[in-house]
């Protein structure tokens, strides 16, 4: 029998099934002598990693070598997806290696945004998440904002170590590993792609000055996240891409909003009050009463309440109901991991209750803001 083809550039076994999987490769040059996977193309030819995802186990495998490194770990997250973006596990893996935790997408938030206590808020979240950081750095790799100070963590922290960068997908790491890239290579120095130890995945290795090498990880795939079940052409309106524009709505008990058709907020018991709805200015609220949602539902989704779409509505997991107590004087907020939060006013307290795709985190946290 004939063995599986190879990447040439990485040794990982190519397919031509699915683009976002590792070792990818058009089927037409599957049988190529030399075929290399899209990843290891684009690295060669553009100077530029494309996303390429794994799943949990795989992604553990991987980051259990870490432990026996002697490097920095750069954790990059997602402001807009916190709680759904961090690695919280990742404290056992990394052993005694330090982690710098970069949060990103800043540029979402408004620039009079109190980024101290933005920072506090970041520090406090991750705790609670069992993840102790040397340092958390704020950032927008795609606005460029903060990336000096990225660099200079980087540097300050490394002390001459190797850098691994990890963190989910979506988060925005293979942009800031693309400006990275642009940063520290140059044309005499070459990218290399090497096969990270003990696995069959590859990783990037960017040489830095000193020998070492900062070296990129495929992203982790987390289904509790909205941004990994929605239809792929439906991603843009989910992911905010200008700086969110919170909408405010008074609300009495028994009344409903929907957030297209990708998740519902029912306030069950309360009394009158605002909340505060963070999420992507490409999706649509409707907002109704709680006695007519289930039929508003029936007979309009997949069109005014969108998206998902009527044709991949099918596909999409039904929704699971979550039960939450807003205690009465906290900054408290509904977080529903990559859609975005629903903050209460907070005084009085709140029942409310969240349709949301089986699987999809949800949770009350205290408020970003
Ligand atoms: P990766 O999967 O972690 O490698 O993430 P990508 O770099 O492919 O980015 C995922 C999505 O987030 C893309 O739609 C990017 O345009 C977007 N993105 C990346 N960085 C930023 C940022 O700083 N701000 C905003 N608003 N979006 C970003």
């Amino acid at each position: 029998t004939k063995k599986p083809p190879h990447c040439a550039g990485c040794g990982i076994a190519l397919q031509s099934e699915e683009q976002e999987k590792p070792g990818y490769v058009p089927a037409s040059s599957l049988n190529k002598e030399e075929a290399v996977c899209r990843r290891c193309f684009r690295i060669k030819n553009y100077n530029e990693t494309s996303n390429v995802a794994v799943d949990q186990d795989e992604f553990l495998k991987l980051l259990g070598g870490i432990s026996s490194t002697d490097s920095l770990v750069v954790h990059i997250v997602d402001l807009f997806d916190f709680q759904g973006s961090l690695i919280s596990g990742l404290q056992r893996f990394v052993g005694q290696n330090p982690v710098l935790l970069v949060v990103n997408k800043i540029d979402l938030f408004p620039p009079v945004t109190n980024w101290n206590r933005l920072r506090n808020w970041v520090q406090k979240q991750a705790r609670e998440e069992g993840l102790k950081v040397a340092d958390v750095v704020l950032c927008s790799a795609r606005r460029n904002i903060g990336f000096d100070r990225v660099v200079e963590a980087v540097n300050a922290y490394r002390q001459g170590r190797d850098v691994y960068v990890v963190g989910a997908t979506n988060v925005g790491k293979s942009t800031l590993i693309n400006r990275l890239i642009s940063d520290y290579s140059d044309l005499e120095r070459e990218l290399t792609v090497s096969r990270y130890p003990g696995t069959t995945l590859d990783a990037v290795h960017i040489p830095l000055d000193d020998g070492k090498s900062i070296i990129d990880t495929p992203g982790i795939v987390y289904a509790w996240r909205m941004s990994e079940i929605v239809p792929r052409k439906d991603l843009a309106s989910l992911l905010p891409d200008k700086p969110l524009k919170p909408m405010t709505y008074q609300l009495n008990a028994q009344q409903t909003l929907f957030i297209g058709a990708l998740a519902r907020f029912d306030f069950i018991e309360g009394e009158r009050q605002s909340f505060t709805v963070n999420v992507s200015s490409g999706l649509t609220i409707h907002r109704t009463k709680l006695e007519r949602a289930d039929d508003l539902y029936a007979q309009h989704r997949g069109e005014m309440l969108s998206p998902p779409a009527k044709e991949d509505l099918d596909e999409f997991p039904a929704w699971t109901r979550h039960r939450l107590r807003i205690a009465p004087n906290t900054k408290q907020e509904v977080f529903i991991s990559g859609l975005g939060w629903i903050q209460a006013s907070g005084k009085t307290g709140a029942v409310v209750d969240v349709h949301a795709p089986k699987g999809i985190k949800v949770m009350l946290r205290e408020s970003i803001h």
